[in-house]
């Protein structure tokens, strides 16, 4: 068990190393004849940021932790910012949304139903599965308790079928929850789909390691399967084709 244990940590390492090699901003899907969208994804501490752009216009898709703030901006002042998406109302995704809100002068989207994490993580406590789930929860439940997101002031709610063209860009809102109730994900021209942590690639893809509510996280797992063939962009770890 113990063993297991050092190998999973071992993995994470390692993983999180090679992460550090790679660029910290890194483009996919740029334009072409059957994309018009190009998706960036911003690497963050331990977590990603998406730049959904198409021309000048951009959607942000999670807004990283505090520690990040100056690299998202640095990102996001390449573009005419429309709006901020959080795929779910955790501070490694949420912090930064109500400063961003008004430094760019747009609305951040969520889901409804995490509206109350905003008062407190444990109104959706977290569980697990697996060694992996067991690490990350771990190191991360005490920061998840401690750290209060702030709640923009300019927010709209979405719901599934939303569609974001008002932005200027060709992507769908998709409910997934699970991770938390009001987990999100964005399909961007039926060919991406940005997950959030319903999903993970921690050390390989799969069913998020923490939810919420079990039986919603494998429904969400279960309707990503069925979208089809999509480029997968995960809250934690490397894009990868389904
Ligand atoms: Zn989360
Ligand atoms: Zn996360």
């Amino acid at each position: 068990m113990k063993k297991q244990l050092h190998f999973i940590i071992l993995i994470l390492c390692l993983s999180g190393l090679c992460n550090c090699k790679s660029n910290s901003v890194t483009q996919f899907a740029k334009g072409g004849e059957s994309s018009m969208n190009t998706i960036t994804r911003i690497k963050c501490k331990t977590d990603n940021c998406y730049l959904i752009s198409e021309g000048r216009n951009a959607i942000l898709v999670d807004t990283g932790s505090s520690q990040s703030l100056d690299m998202v901006i640095a990102e996001c002042d390449k573009y005419d910012l429309k709006l901020i998406v959080l795929t779910h109302v955790h501070f490694d995704h949420a912090e930064n949304a109500a400063e961003l809100s008004r430094r760019y002068g747009v609305p951040v989207a969520f889901h409804k139903a995490d509206e109350e994490l905003f008062e407190s993580f444990d109104r959706q406590p977290l569980k697990c599965y697996g060694l992996t789930g067991r690490l990350v929860l771990g190191l991360s439940l005490k920061v998840l308790r401690e750290t209060k997101v702030e709640r923009p002031a300019n927010i709209i709610y979405v719901k599934d079928g939303d569609s974001l063209s008002e932005y200027g860009i060709n992507a769908k809102i998709v409910e997934l929850p699970g991770h938390t109730n009001g987990s999100i994900g964005v399909d961007v021209e039926e060919k991406h789909l940005l997950v959030g942590d319903a999903l993970d690639n921690w050390v390989f893809p799969g069913m998020g390691h923490l939810y919420y509510n079990l039986e919603d996280i494998k429904k969400s797992y279960d309707k990503i399967k069925g979208l089809g063939s999509r480029t997968l962009y995960f809250g934690h770890g490397k894009p990868v084709k389904q």
